[in-house]
């Protein structure tokens, strides 16, 4: 198994990292969005004169928003304009508008193909496109392989995961997929988000068969060691390690309204946690660190819910649908 057919030496990984649920979030959340309240209506001016009865009845509705849009597809985002501060709701899901006046949806990679939004007292309903993502079988599965062996192994295991959750856990303002994304890589794609890839084997000291599922969660480049990496949109970094146990050299950059681009199996870290940086800024060299199985980017980008401190709930949506969002200049 190399290069394209995984991130890691066994899948086992990826079913810790989805089955446990963070048990520590404090979220600092975003500043609390002034509140905008409707303009009242002005007092008539008895001064005004002649134009008077030429004014309409002024509606004190809230403004008309413009259409949610997006990469309206399973694994993609909705991106809808509303009033900061104000309570969006969809499908099931309640989101705050920020600052930025827009909520910012993930949508997850299995979900009913249509979803309704209510904003205000106004519902829309969205048709979102279906994915097709395959099955893949990946033969010869090492069936007794099992990582972090040793103590020391597990200790740095364990420290990784701890590094993680605090990376996932903090929450910095800013305009998530707003102003759109670029690759973070000059290279091309190697293996995409979405199939699940059954590795089947058998049991060299029992002689049992196998098997292991897998979702790829992330958008796989293939670069070269030392390719520069870019930040796809501007961010602030939430973590910044060259060698957690199984992803290597990570970078997790925080992108506002729940965004969060994690970078894995990098040779070079240039920023450190706290750091902002603009799309477009390197921000490390990619490798093949960790329990990486050959040179390549593996770019993933998890969507967070910024209301809730549960980080249970949160999900990677598909990178590559993001590059679709159009990008300010
Ligand atoms: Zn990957």
């Amino acid at each position: 198994m190399r290069g394209a057919a995984g991130c890691f030496s066994t899948p086992l990984f990826l079913s810790f990292l989805f089955l446990v649920a963070c048990t520590v979030a404090t979220s600092p959340a975003e500043p609390a969005p002034m509140p905008v309240e409707p303009d009242a209506e002005a007092p008539a001016d008895p001064v005004a004169g002649p134009e008077i009865d030429a004014a309409p009845e002024t509606s004190i509705e809230a403004p008309e928003l413009a259409d949610c849009y997006g990469a309206l597809k399973q694994g993609g985002l909705i991106i809808c304009p509303a009033m900061p501060g104000s309570l969006v709701e969809l499908g099931e899901m309640r989101l705050i508008a920020g600052a930025s006046g827009t909520v910012q949806y993930g949508l997850p990679r299995t979900m009913p193909e249509e979803i309704d939004i209510l904003r205000g007292n106004v519902t829309t309903t969205l048709t979102i496109a279906p994915r097709n993502d395959e099955l893949r079988v990946v033969p010869g599965f090492d069936c007794d392989k099992v990582d972090a062996r040793t103590p020391a192994q597990k200790a740095h295991a364990a420290d990784s995961w701890e590094k993680k959750q605090t990376g996932f856990s903090l929450f910095y303002p800013g305009r998530g997929a707003l102003d759109g994304f670029i690759l973070p890589a000059d290279a091309r794609p190697s293996s995409p988000f979405g199939p699940t890839r059954q590795y089947i084997g058998v049991s060299k000291t029992n002689g049992q068969p196998c098997e292991s599922m897998s979702v790829h969660q992330g958008f796989d480049l293939a670069t070269p060691v030392g390719t520069p990496v870019y930040a796809p949109a501007a961010g602030t970094v939430t973590l910044a390690d060259p060698d957690l146990y199984y992803e290597g050299g990570t970078i997790f950059l925080d992108h506002g309204q729940g965004l969060l681009s994690v970078f894995m199996h990098l040779s070079e870290v240039d920023v450190a946690a706290g750091d902002h940086v603009e799309r477009g800024a390197m921000i490390a060299k990619s490798g093949n660190t960790g329990r990486s199985t050959g040179p390549h980017l593996h770019w993933a980008v998890k969507w967070r819910n910024p209301d809730t401190d549960n980080r249970g709930g949160d999900y990677y949506i598909d990178p590559a649908l993001l590059l679709e969002l159009p990008v300010a200049d």
